[in-house]
């Protein structure tokens, strides 16, 4: 890896142009270590993306990026539509909108006996659909779910499931404009009737922590959360909806850039012009299933208000902040000193605007986004602050996890569901789950180090630590 890369300073990377190529500039952002352990495949799939039309500045990965389909998971890329900019499947991930929702409690550590842990993680897991093909309390119809799909959040609220004041803590106030159910196929939609609602399987969760470090108390303060507090964060996306998306317009895709001329390096960066035809019918389904996340995590909330309140009368729950970090969203950023409007491929990237942005809410303006990342379910996860220099040295975007050390396939080799639960319940971490082959596949130590990515993160200049969040109950998909 080293080799290729040449350092620009401590935390940021390029690969150098070799003499007659044509192509983008590059940045990777982290600290040697992170570098030197990132697999090769993530070099060589930036190097593609650089090579894409209408590309506006360099092509990004964060810190904690691995390896993914087209584009790495933990890269960013900006085009400009009326440069022949692109949109790319592969470059917004399977699970669009996949993201997290962060929940702030007003319980603290030290009220919760080792007793009350026990029963909320039984509440929880009882209250919160998880695991393959687990159904949902929602059955819905086809016409209810192309509700949901325009509505998003704000579907959810409407129908009893929330608190109107969770919205202004929700991207886009929990309503994407632009959303196409209609350019979504009955197949993708039929996947989804029962899955409104759940968690999904494998990486995703819902997970009781405890504020355990506070970095920046300004930010911590604004963010309304202090060391001891009891918080949960839920992981998870678009479900059936999104893959089946994601599956269905990688065809449509790549033949609209066969059609166009777009010559493509790898396959699986299958991509349309913004302005082109298929082009927009990706954007108007991506859009619909960036609604059907923001309503599941919506929806999740109130399971998990309802379970708290099963074991804590009176308990108050409210939305610290939800975002995604599997998208691609039209914006304006300073290129060069000029406002230009921009559509940003986050794929494993959170979006971090910094303090001042006036699509952060009010409560938080003066300290930036709230950025959530997830670590490991024995290791930790932290929120972020976006900062000022974010915006020009990555479009405020930011990591979104730990990322992984390693394939599934090798975690299976090496650990065993059972045992992983039994180490963990030892450190006071409550694990439950159906699927023991997908808690050897998360064990902890498959994944990197989530300090050293929060920590490259900070120093890279993209968000700034706040706190550092310790798991006491995992609820895993
Ligand atoms: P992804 O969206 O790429 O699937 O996952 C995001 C990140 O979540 C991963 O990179 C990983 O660091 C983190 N993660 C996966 N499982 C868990 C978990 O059970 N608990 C926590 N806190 N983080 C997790
Ligand atoms: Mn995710
Ligand atoms: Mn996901």
């Amino acid at each position: 890896n080293m080799n290729l890369l040449e350092r620009i300073d401590d935390y940021t990377w390029t690969i150098p142009l070799k003499v007659g190529e044509k192509r983008s500039g590059i940045r990777l952002y982290g600290s040697e270590p992170l570098l030197k352990s990132m697999d090769d495949k993530v070099l060589e799939q930036i190097t593609n993306v650089a090579t894409l039309p209408g590309l506006v500045g360099e092509a990004m990965t964060m810190p904690d990026a691995h390896w993914g389909y087209g584009f790495p998971i933990g890269g960013v890329a900006a085009f400009d539509a009326e440069e022949g900019g692109i949109i790319s499947a592969g470059g917004v991930g399977f699970d669009i909108s996949c993201g997290i929702r962060c929940l702030r409690t007003n319980l603290m550590r030290e009220d919760l006996t080792s007793t009350d842990l026990t029963k909320l993680a039984d509440e929880l897991s009882r209250a919160i659909p998880a695991g393959v093909g687990r159904e949902g309390k929602l059955r819905l119809t086809l016409d209810e779910l192309d509700d949901v799909l325009r509505g998003g959040a704000q579907w959810a609220i409407h129908h009893g499931y929330g608190l109107g004041e969770d919205l202004s803590f929700v991207e886009e106030m929990g309503k994407m404009q632009g959303a196409r159910p209609e350019n979504i196929s009955r197949l993708a939609k039929e996947r989804q009737l029962g899955e409104v609602g759940t968690l999904g399987s494998g990486n995703h969760y819902l997970e009781v922590q405890e504020v355990a470090k506070i970095y920046d108390e300004k930010a911590a303060e604004a963010f309304g959360i202090k060391k001891g507090q009891i918080v949960v964060s839920i992981h998870c996306g678009s479900r059936a909806l999104g893959h089946q998306i994601g599956t269905e317009y990688l065809v449509s895709l790549a033949k609209a850039a066969t059609r166009l001329g777009i010559s493509l390096p790898d396959r699986e960066l299958a991509c349309a012009p913004i302005h082109s035809p298929e082009g927009q019918e990706y954007i108007g389904a991506m859009n619909a299933a960036i609604n059907c996340a923001m309503a599941n995590r919506q929806v999740l909330t109130h399971m998990t208000r309802n379970a708290f309140e099963c074991l804590f009368k009176g308990v108050k729950i409210e939305t610290l902040y939800d975002v995604s970090h599997n998208t691609c969203k039209e914006e304006t950023h300073l290129v060069n000193g000029v406002e230009r409007n921009l559509w940003v491929h986050r794929k494993g990237a959170t979006r971090a605007f910094g303090p001042g942005h006036p699509d952060i809410p009010v409560r938080y303006r003066s300290v930036g986004q709230p950025v959530i990342i997830g670590g490991s379910m024995g290791t930790g996860s932290y929120i972020l602050a976006g900062t000022k220099e974010g915006e020009e040295r990555a479009f405020s975007s930011a990591s979104h996890g730990a990322g992984r050390a390693m394939s599934r396939h090798q975690a299976l080799k090496l650990w065993k569901g059972k045992q992983v639960i039994q180490e963990l319940a030892q450190k006071g971490i409550l694990i439950r789950s159906a699927s023991m082959r997908g808690v050897a596949e998360e064990a902890p130590d498959a994944y990197k180090d989530v300090d050293l990515v929060a920590q490259a993160t900070e120093k890279a200049g993209l968000a700034r630590r706040v706190a550092f969040l310790r798991p006491k109950v995992c609820i895993k998909g």
